[in-house]
């Protein structure tokens, strides 16, 4: 199944080697320098008495293995599936569940995943209980007879809370609990939960994967052989694979991931220390910070902050003010690209929350989400700085 060329060209080395000889890197067949784009939907059986490698493009098509392969590389797991989008993904592994089963969720979810759970997955009669995972007592106190999953997210967003995943893990084994991990933010360039003992690797691809806000994509890395086995089921099953040309896009932009990371990572610092000695803002949330909260466990678990960086205003009314005025970053939804992005939780990503849930979440109507793209860092600051006080 595997589509590495040779075994010479097997993927070794550490994290920014595989990135780039990830496996399929040089293409076996002619030498080209990139994966071709297999863009066919079915392929030529010659002899009806061997089973094809490849015979139908939803069940396997070179293109998209190839991407399935790096990413498993970079996860650490056993095998990687390319979904139509990050929620198609989540969605797949949800489809590990069955009718009457029960799993327990970080209450700061993304919200997409949290209106999977409670408008569609609840229908299928799987029940969930959302609780603050950075309390180890309240995960226990959710366990049920008929819970068989736990679905972590961390840091989560907006406020870049920590879960312990080690510590969610071995609950987790000990209660033969299937776990899950929402990876976005950090990407496996920083956080690699297959390593701390997680069943499945989730991430929108859509965001730092990918990196240019060009491609929606969703990508999910499993442990181990049977839930490959299972996995591939679904995935053949629901039909919600990746297209050809954008498994191909985002190949193409993975391999770049730890360049812009490391870019994005450093200006995120500076943002957020420059953000945290500027007397009108109320909160700064940013791992990297000293004075976040669970820090010394988010160090514990991954190599680095990511370059999100969440703050409070104060105010609804200062928030959009310094919305209309900013001129570098996109205002926009979404996170993890070249440019800039500003994003307002109480308007957008979490719009659909009641208001008292929101609040007690820490989404206040001051709060925006600030992730740092490639610009100079000087001149993201200059521009928030005109913005929110100009
Ligand atoms: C964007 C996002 C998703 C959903 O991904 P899509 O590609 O938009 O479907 C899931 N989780 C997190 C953390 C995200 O930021």
């Amino acid at each position: 199944m595997s589509h590495s060329p040779n075994d010479k060209r097997k993927p070794h080395g550490k994290f920014a080697t595989k990135l780039i000889h990830f496996g399929a890197a040089i293409d076996e067949a002619t030498g080209a320098s990139s994966v071709p784009l297999y863009q066919a939907s079915t392929f030529h059986q010659a002899d009806l008495e061997v089973s094809p490698e490849y015979d139908y493009t939803r069940s396997g098509n070179p293109t998209r293995q190839a991407l399935e392969d790096y990413i498993t590389v970079l996860e650490g797991g056993t095998r990687g599936f390319a979904f139509a989008s990050g929620m198609a993904a989540i969605s797949s592994a949800f489809m590990l569940l069955s009718q009457g089963d029960h799993v327990i969720v970080t209450e700061d979810v993304y919200g997409g995943t949290y209106r999977l759970l409670t408008t569609i997955m609840n229908r299928m009669g799987v029940e969930s209980t959302f609780v603050d995972m950075t309390d180890m007592a309240q995960v226990r106190a959710a366990l049920r007879s008929n819970t068989r999953a736990v679905f972590l997210e961390t840091p989560s967003n907006p406020t870049l809370k920590i879960t312990d995943i080690a510590e969610v893990a071995a609950f987790a084994k000990e209660h033969d609990l299937l776990t899950m991990l929402d990876n976005t933010f950090m990407t496996p360039y920083h956080q690699r939960p297959i390593e701390l003992g997680i069943d499945i690797v989730l991430h929108s691809a859509t965001k730092f994967l990918g990196g240019h806000s060009d491609v929606l994509a969703g990508l999910a890395v499993v442990a181990n052989d049977s839930l490959g086995r299972r996995m591939k089921q679904i995935q053949n099953g629901l039909g919600n694979v990746l297209g050809i040309q954008d498994s191909w896009l985002l190949i193409r932009g993975m391999k770049t991931l730890k360049a812009r990371m490391e870019v994005s990572e450093k200006s995120a610092q500076r943002l957020a220390q420059w953000l945290s000695e500027q007397p009108d803002i109320e909160v700064v949330y940013y791992p990297g910070l000293p004075n976040h909260p669970r820090r010394e466990i988010h160090e514990k678990q991954s190599l680095g902050y990511g370059a999100v960086v969440s703050f409070d205003v104060g105010s609804g009314e200062k928030a959009k003010k310094m919305l209309s005025k900013v001129r570098i970053p996109l205002v926009a939804v979404s996170l993890g690209a070249v440019e800039s992005i500003l994003s307002y939780p109480a308007m957008m990503s979490h719009a659909a929350m009641p208001k008292e849930v929101r609040l007690q979440r820490g989404i206040t109507d001051g709060l925006v989400r600030y992730s740092v793209g490639l610009e100079d860092i000087e001149d993201i600051i200059e521009d928030l700085e005109q913005a929110l006080r100009g």
